[in-house]
Parts: C-alpha cells; sequence; structure tokens
C-alpha cells in the first residue's frame, strides 16, 4: 500500500479581508482552490469546486480519469451556481489537485490543474514545478515575449486565463506520477509562489521533515513577505511506496553489473510519530491569524575558515574542515563552470545568425563565445517570431542540435518566400487570437 501523509495551513495574509482559498486534505484526495469574483462569490466558487471535487471523486473511480471527471463536475457545479444570481455571475476559481489512484492495478498519483494554482515535487531534493499556469504572463513566457524575471513582477500577473466556472466545458491537464518514498509533493496558491522564491520554498521544504509544520512555516514566511493575497499551502508525503523504490534500486543494481557498489540514495525517512491529517472530513476554515510572525532565520552560513577563528590552536579536524569546505566549494566552483559553458544557443551576431558556446547574456564570469555565424538565412530574412526567439537566445544542447536548428529556421524562412511569391493575391493575414476568459483579480 502507497502511504501519504499530509499537512495544511492556510490564511487571510496581511492585506485582504476575506479568504477566499479553500483546501482539501482527505486520506487520498488533496486539493486548492483559489476564488475570484466580488460580493464574496469567490469564497463560494471556490468552496464548492472542493466540495463537488470531493464528492464526486469518492463516488467516482479511483483513477486519473475519474480526477479529471471529478474537476469537470466542480467546473459545473460552479458554472450553474454563477449562473444562478447576479452577484455571483463571472465567479470562478483555480482547482489543483493530487489523488492517489490505481492504474492497471498499480498505485499512482494523478495531479490536474486549472489556473494559476501550482504543484511542485521535491525528489531528492530538488524542486520541480509540475504545473503549468493558465495565465497571461506565463502565456507571454511561452511565447518569447517575457523573461521569468519579468513575469513576477508584472503588474498584471494575476490574471487568469483558465479556471473552474467560467464556462459550461472546460479543459483540464493532468499528469500520472509515480510516488516513491521520500517524494514531497506541494499545492500552493499563487499567495505563496508571489511572495516567495523556489529556492526559498524548496530550503523550507527540505529542511522540515514534518508535513504540517512545513506548511505552517511556508505560510509563515510567506505573511512575513508581504502577505498581499490569500496563502494556502498543501503538503503530501509520500511515506511508503509499496517496495517500489526498493526494486528500483535492486534493478540499477543489477544493471550496473552487480558490483554492488552502487549506491541508492534513500530519502530520509519523515518520523511517524506525528499524526497524519487530522480528520478525513473537508478543512475549509481559516485559521486564526497567527500573531506577527518574526523573520525567517536566514540561510544557514558557510563557517568561517578556521584561520579566521582567533585562539584556536591547528587541529586534524580543523584541517579535515578546511579540505572538506575547499571540496565542496571546488565541486560548486566545478559544476557552474561546465554548467555555464556546457551548452550552446543560437543568436544573432552582425545582423548574421550565429551558434554561441556558453549561456544567453553570460552566467557569473563566463562569457559566451562565439562559435560559428551562418550565410543564411541572414538577420534581415527571418520571420518576426524567429527574429524574437533570436534576439533572446535559442539554447541547445549541442553543436549538432544548434545547426539542425538553424537548418529549420532557413527552412521556415524558404517556405515562408516560396509561399508569399507565389500566392501574392492573398498576403498571409495572422489573426492573434485573445484569451477566451480573462478573469482580473481585485
Ligand atoms: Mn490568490
Amino acid at each position: 500500500m502507497t502511504q501519504l501523509r499530509a499537512g495544511a495551513a492556510t490564511d487571510v495574509g496581511r492585506v485582504r479581508q476575506i479568504n477566499e482559498d479553500r483546501y482539501l486534505a482527505d486520506e487520498r484526495l488533496f486539493a486548492v482552490a483559489d476564488g475570484v469574483g466580488g460580493h464574496q462569490a469567490g469564497e463560494v466558487a471556490s468552496q464548492t469546486s472542493v466540495e463537488t471535487l470531493q464528492r464526486t471523486f469518492e463516488d467516482g473511480e479511483h483513477t486519473t480519469e475519474g480526477l479529471i471527471a471529478a474537476a469537470e463536475a466542480a467546473n459545473q457545479a460552479v458554472w450553474q451556481l454563477a449562473q444562478g444570481s447576479r452577484e455571483k455571475r463571472g465567479m470562478g476559481t483555480t482547482l489543483t489537485a493530487l489523488a492517489l489512484v490505481q492504474e492497471d492495478g498499480e498505485e499512482q498519483l494523478a495531479l490536474i490543474n486549472v489556473g494559476d494554482s501550482r504543484a511542485y515535487m521535491l525528489q531528492q531534493g530538488e524542486l520541480i514545478q509540475l504545473t503549468e499556469d493558465h495565465s497571461l504572463v506565463e502565456e507571454l513566457v511561452r511565447d518569447g515575449k517575457l523573461t521569468p524575471a519579468e513575469a513576477q513582477i508584472h503588474p498584471q500577473r494575476s490574471i487568469i486565463t483558465r479556471a473552474l466556472g467560467m464556462e459550461p466545458a472546460i479543459e483540464v491537464d493532468s499528469w500520472e506520477i509515480i510516488p516513491y518514498t521520500g517524494d514531497r509533493i506541494l499545492l500552493c496558491s499563487d499567495g505563496l509562489t508571489n511572495e516567495l522564491s523556489d529556492e526559498r520554498i524548496a530550503s523550507t521544504l527540505r529542511q522540515i521533515a514534518n508535513p504540517q509544520e512545513a506548511a505552517h512555516d511556508l505560510v509563515r514566511q510567506a505573511r512575513a513577505a508581504g502577505g498581499s493575497d490569500n496563502i494556502t499551502v498543501v503538503v503530501v508525503d509520500v511515506v511508503d511506496d509499496d517496495g517500489r523504490s526498493k526494486q528500483a534500486s535492486a534493478a540499477l543494481a543489477g544493471s550496473e553489473g552487480g558490483t554492488g557498489s552502487t549506491k541508492v540514495t534513500t530519502p530520509p525517512t519523515v518520523q511517524t510519530a506525528q499524526p497524519t491529517v487530522e480528520d478525513t472530513a473537508m478543512r475549509v476554515a481559516a485559521p486564526p491569524a497567527p500573531a506577527p510572525a518574526p523573520e525567517p532565520p536566514s540561510r544557514p552560513q558557510l563557517a568561517p575558515p578556521a584561520a579566521a577563528v582567533p585562539h584556536r590552536r591547528f587541529t586534524w579536524r580543523v584541517a579535515l574542515f578546511v579540505f572538506a569546505l575547499l571540496a565542496v566549494v571546488g565541486t560548486a566552483v566545478y559544476a557552474m563552470a561546465w554548467y555555464a559553458r556546457g551548452a550552446y544557443y543560437v543568436g544573432i551576431d552582425n545582423e548574421q545568425v550565429a551558434i554561441f558556446r556558453g549561456r544567453p547574456g553570460g552566467m557569473l564570469w563566463f562569457d559566451p563565445t562565439l562559435v560559428e555565424r551562418k550565410q543564411q538565412p541572414t538577420g534581415a530574412e527571418l520571420l518576426p517570431a524567429q527574429r524574437i526567439e533570436l534576439e533572446a537566445g535559442h539554447e541547445v544542447s549541442s553543436k549538432a542540435a544548434a545547426d539542425r536548428y538553424v537548418n529549420n529556421l532557413r527552412q521556415e524562412v524558404e517556405a515562408r518566400r516560396a509561399s508569399t511569391t507565389t500566392t501574392t493575391l492573398v498576403p498571409p493575414t495572422s489573426t492573434t487570437v485573445p484569451p477566451t476568459t480573462s478573469t482580473s483579480r481585485p
């Protein structure tokens, strides 16, 4: 049996009057919903969505399809309510949900998302964002019109392009995840991710083993960082994977030729003395706002080198420490150099398409170096979309991939030239399709 343990926390924040976020932390179903709409309609939307999701999932099949169907039912329920009264018209909610499901006799995690609440996975200490935001700025980032850094501070970053309750039918993004002991999944509303960087979220999730404490601490930090929106966090730990990670490590050891030296790191086991999710009923109440939170502890600092500490005799222990420190720093520098120099990108140099080694704009003290200038296509021949992409620098993993990419560019340019010369009567029309549903949050 795959076993999960979860913790959850929500807070109104320091600016808003009402908490329109809702969460669900059941035995096998977890969700975060962030409601949108005036006159407290946002609350109704998020509440209705998690209630309907829970009821429909419990009554239906415990599969990925079952979870998607439950999200669609939640959309229907919010849509119906929204049609029923003038105050509620236009209300909507995000929904990000995780469920333990059965697929082909195997236990898996199913994840669905609509809107800009997010799911992340912490696996072997690394934090990966699983969901893709359905928001205006994220679409601009995907189209290469904004950088992720610009998106982070964009004034319209809370405009979502997909939400439950806006249309009678909804497109639901879904993923299937094979759970391994030690995996930790985070569901959260944008009130967390707008306040805290991914690095800070990752370090908190790494440092606090208990999921309930981790959830509380993330909410506390987001409040301390400004708390300009409602903050909701659900942390789900895989505490038992039914022997799956042991099988995987055995298979890996076997494939390494049975040297016996292959060491598969076992993720830290989470203490089992802590209570599991306190109740199986839906918990939607926002707890009273905690007392003004103290500033979060800063990141652990590296100890000063031994030489800086006076009145301390040189000992082997100090020598070992210094050696270990140098090894860590050396490895980090080497890894950064490898990262900075290990890739190629295609850009523009002197109005010519060119291949560079390194990262666009350089990284640390490693500036990109010009590898090759291409004769065709020239900078002036590039299509507008290609030009935008190349000005930002199109990253690829190898020189061969860069060559292939330039080849494709040339073919696109030639195809466009051929089509415009033969069909001069019909100029290519480019229609920009506006996002179908845009909901601005107050
Ligand atoms: Mn929000």
